[in-house]
């Protein structure tokens, strides 16, 4: 069905291209965007006083302050600020409405809330998050919203309302007992925050069916629950076996989509790189031979420090006591990985923090861990777009690419919190902010 559809228009599109077309693509609107700094996202050095040539929805040419500009094009200055491409965010939730044990936890996101509220605040977790410079999302998984993410995209993709690019993978996979909502009385049947199976035919079931209702990518729990041992070692409780990953990495493998598995460390992420996984999520504890597979297998590694620094339970209470342990050995893995070349992107698991915080809270902890600020910003941009397929085509300003441009004032390689103070996003070569 949908085959037929694309060769339709397809042949539509081929029989009105050769006049008409054409000339539309010659009068695309175009804007010229001087730039006082430019960070291009991919390249280590920084240039002063370069010109930026927008075509439509494409950046056409970068260059020189002194170029000639093409006659009757827009002129956007940016010469006192800090350009780069816009900002890609690895891992957040647009259906999730925080987490904060005072108001409900988890639970009432999906309990107290019906599928138009939730729809809404996607809704306003997408503008928050362009309005923040943050042009593309891979949104891993909606929290039992079903494909809400998909029919988002679409709201996007179509003009309905504002919002990143966004790759998304619908509802997630889990097992039994491996994830939320649970502690209810067992005759309850709970609705659940992802699709749980058993066995290798459900796994791979449950990945044919999301592919197939527009999953970009499928997202796996390989551990659930964590908690500290009687010899203060951080122990999280491993979910999908070998077998069963593996038959849903190869499904989607088959489909030239990638699965990112959530695993904060021990057996679960073991099976997670063993059954072929292509990014590891939190990934809270690495031990260094799983940092020497994940170099060798190519693994990306997402780590998300910020919501590990947020929200601590009270000291001497089994949960404060997993709160920091969680913290403290995240920064050391992030610093392990590193310094062994692991690829790293930038993740935030917004959603879980509220939607209302600045996302660019992460690249601090990301710079305190041993990324340079240039890293932590090419973590966000080129190295991301890498991972999701668009090397060139989004992260980077370039010819060729989309024209999805930000701007800062300051110098975000001296302050990294500069990145939390966008003054400016062009999405597509549309302007979606401008402030002085
Ligand atoms: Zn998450």
């Amino acid at each position: 069905m949908r085959h037929s559809w694309i060769v339709f228009v397809a042949c539509v599109l081929a029989s009105s291209s050769s006049g008409a077309q054409r000339q539309a693509g010659a009068q695309a609107a175009v804007t010229v965007i001087r730039a006082g700094t430019l960070i291009d996202g991919a390249s280590d050095t920084v240039r002063r006083n370069q010109l930026i040539l927008v075509r439509g929805d494409r950046i056409e040419r970068v260059g020189d302050g002194a170029a000639s500009m093409p006659a009757g094009a827009r002129v956007i200055d940016l010469s006192d600020a800090t350009v780069l491409p816009g900002l890609i965010d690895a891992h957040t939730h647009i259906f999730l409405w925080g987490e904060n044990p005072d108001k409900g936890g988890y639970d009432v996101n999906i309990l107290k809330a019906g599928i138009s509220l939730r729809a809404a605040r996607a809704t306003f977790a997408c503008r928050r998050a362009l309005e923040q410079g943050f042009t593309t999302l891979r949104d891993v998984e909606t929290e039992g919203a079903g494909y809400g993410d998909v029919e988002i995209k679409q709201a996007i993709a179509e003009g309905t309302i504002p919002g990143p690019r966004l790759f998304v993978s619908t509802r997630a996979i889990s097992t039994t007992g491996g994830y939320n909502l649970e502690g209810y009385a067992p005759e309850l049947e709970m609705p659940k925050g992802a699709q749980l199976v058993d066995g290798p035919v459900e796994a791979r079931k449950a990945a044919r069916e999301q592919l197939d209702h527009g999953a970009d990518w499928i997202k796996v729990y390989m551990t659930h629950r964590s908690w500290v041992d009687n010899a203060g070692n951080l122990v999280a409780q491993p979910t999908l076996t070998v077998e069963e990953l593996k038959a849903i990495v190869d499904e989607v493998h088959g489909w030239r989509r990638k699965v990112a598995c959530h695993a904060y460390n021990g057996i679960g992420l073991q099976r997670a790189l063993d059954g072929g996984c292509d990014s590891i999520e939190h990934g809270l504890e690495i031990t260094d031979a799983q940092i020497a597979q994940m170099v060798k297998q190519g693994t990306w590694y997402c780590p998300t420090l910020a919501p590990y620094y947020h929200d601590w339970a009270p000291e001497n209470t089994p949960e404060g006591r997993r709160d920091r342990k969680r913290a403290e050995v995240h920064g050391a893995s992030v610093q392990r990985a590193v310094k062994a070349g692991v690829k790293i992107v930038f993740g935030t698991d917004m959603g879980g923090i509220e939607w209302t915080e600045p996302i660019a809270q992460e690249f601090p902890y990301l710079v305190q861990f041993g990324l340079t600020p240039m890293a932590a910003i090419q973590a966000a941009t080129s190295r991301a777009a890498d991972m999701l397929d668009l090397k060139g085509e989004i992260g980077v300003i370039a010819p060729g690419a989309y024209a999805d441009v930000i701007a800062v004032s300051g110098d975000p390689l001296k302050d990294i919190k500069a990145l939390e103070r966008v003054r400016f996003v062009m999405q597509n070569g549309n302007v979606f902010r401008q402030t002085p």
